[in-house]
């Protein structure tokens, strides 16, 4: 069987209880937070259980995670305890509301949710020009040698999908282009653009 059909198998064997449709609230420092029970602690038999608190406002998601104990044996109670331990710190850079990362599972490291989404664009932006400056080097390395254009790709290989690039002289037709993919392994052929040097 599949993990897919174990996961069918799951979520039709296990009527999550009320406890997976409750939201628990509260007001911490003035803000409000909620927490709800994680699929997975039902989904997953021996995951433990793991609960989502949201900070409203724009705020984010925080985990905490208690792998003791079943989801079949907690109780409100659980949840209640589980929600005292949250502690809110204000963000490192710009001092609104951020998860205290002492207390709870997240990544965002003692910054609010904005700071930390605009440093991770700027970061994804820093490597994006990046490889767009490696790409236009390349290109007129290939150029200088008589190359008229360049194949991306994305070779789709039944785990993870990569993308590549190929070379040519002269315009390739798309027979040319698809075996070419093909010889990389992928299962899929026609996801590909052809860019003119
Ligand atoms: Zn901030």
């Amino acid at each position: 069987m599949s993990d897919l059909d174990n996961l069918r198998d799951n979520m039709r064997r296990q009527e999550p209880s009320e406890l997976a449709r409750v939201a628990v609230t509260r007001d911490i420092d003035g803000h409000k937070l909620s927490l709800e029970v994680s699929p997975c602690s039902w989904l997953y038999p021996g995951y433990g259980l793991q609960v989502q608190i949201t900070l409203h406002g724009g705020g984010g998601h925080a985990y905490i995670h208690n792998k003791e104990l079943h989801f079949e044996k907690a109780t409100m109670a659980d949840l209640e305890r589980m929600f005292d331990q949250v502690k809110l710190v204000p963000c490192k850079k710009c001092g609104k509301p951020a998860f205290d990362p002492a207390t709870v599972d997240t990544n965002r490291a003692g910054e609010c949710e904005e700071c930390f989404m605009d440093r991770l664009n700027a970061e994804l932006k820093k490597a994006q020009e990046k490889e767009d400056r490696r790409m236009r080097r390349l290109d007129a390395t290939h150029r200088a040698q008589g190359y008229t254009h360049r194949i991306d790709a994305w070779i789709h290989g039944g785990g993870d999908d990569r993308q590549v690039s190929f070379y040519s002289k002269g315009k390739l037709t798309t027979k040319e282009v698809k075996a070419l993919i093909r010889k990389q392994g992928s299962m899929k052929d026609d996801d590909f653009t052809i860019v003119t040097l």
